[in-house]
């Protein structure tokens, strides 16, 4: 499959060593653990995940008295699967009026991200709007633009420069004319100044409130897998400016630190809801975490 794929590089970097720990060990003991430990935090899982996993496996063998190494491998998926919970109503906005605000600092993959999601929604016939709320970076209109044509949905945009939110409260106005499903606004997230940052989204909250308070919010960050630990602390440091609901996140193709979906979501409690594997409007998936440790332990 494509996920199969997609995440190969990630399998190559965690898999391999796992698989040779447990076809190495003739016994369960202390080196076997620390080995595991070992791979996993290479593997981008993160420290604290890490250690959780390992303790809840290392209860499991005991309570089921296993004693080959061999037989820890099926109840290592299982343990690393535990960690990554969706909750309930994840996708709630796909059937609701909504409006989707994606945020990302330049370069993660966010213009793509919400091109792809757009696409996505109108195959499912949707009735989708974007709006180009990043007016900071020229290219940014231009490409989503480019986009909005590919998906074959209508985009509401200003002039570069323009105040985020007035093309947010014109997209708003948009979406509720022409009885829009969903409203997707690709928003900035220029981090290195929080405090503007906070009080952009603030002021786009407040028009969404004040004008379209029927509708469902959805908030989505936009992560680069590629840069492992540091998407993790990208994460942290959104989450201290807005009420974050999921994160998207990208470039798994390209890179063997996949296992950071899993920190981010053990870690910070949030969920990864959306998973990039390409550039191809088709390369965005809904997270599932069965199916991605699976695919990991293909
Ligand atoms: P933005 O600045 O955050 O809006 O980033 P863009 O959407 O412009 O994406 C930056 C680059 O990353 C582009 O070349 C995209 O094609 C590429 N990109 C985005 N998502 C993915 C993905 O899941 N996989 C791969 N391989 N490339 C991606």
């Amino acid at each position: 499959s494509r996920l199969v794929a997609g995440l190969s590089k990630t399998r190559d970097n965690i898999v391999a060593g796992i698989d040779s720990i447990f076809n190495g060990f003739s016994a369960i003991d202390d080196d076997f653990y620390e080995e595991i430990e070992e791979t996993l935090i290479m593997g981008d899982i993160g420290i604290h995940t890490t250690e959780s996993i390992i303790q809840d496996l290392k209860a499991q063998v005991k309570e089921r008295k296993i004693k080959e190494p061999s037989e820890c491998k099926a109840l290592l998926i299982d343990t690393i699967k535990k960690q990554m919970d969706l909750g309930e109503n994840a996708y709630e906005f796909e059937n609701r009026k909504s409006v989707v605000l994606v945020i990302g600092v330049n370069g993660v993959g966010k213009t793509t991200s919400v091109g792809k999601l757009a696409g996505q929604l109108k195959e499912k016939k949707k009735k989708v709007l974007v709006a180009a709320a990043d007016t900071f970076r020229a290219a940014a209109i231009e490409q989503l633009t480019e986009w909005a044509v590919r998906a074959g949905v209508d985009i509401i945009a200003q002039q570069e420069g323009s105040d985020p939110a007035a093309v947010v409260y014109d997209a708003v106005s948009a979406a509720k004319a022409r009885n829009a499903d969903v409203l997707i606004c690709d928003t900035a997230g220029r981090l290195h100044n929080k405090k503007n940052l906070m009080e952009e989204l603030r002021k786009i909250h407040r028009i969404i409130d004040k004008e379209y308070p029927e509708a469902y919010k959805e908030t989505l960050v936009v992560l680069d897998g590629t840069t492992g630990q540091n998407a993790l602390e990208q994460a942290r440091q959104f989450r201290e400016v807005a009420d974050i609901t999921g994160i998207i996140l990208t470039k798994l193709d390209g890179t063997a630190k996949g296992g950071i979906a899993v920190a981010i979501q053990a870690e910070l409690g949030i969920p990864v809801k959306y998973i990039g594997i390409g550039e191809q409007m088709d390369d965005l998936q809904k997270f599932d975490p069965d199916e991605f440790v699976n695919a990991l332990f293909h």
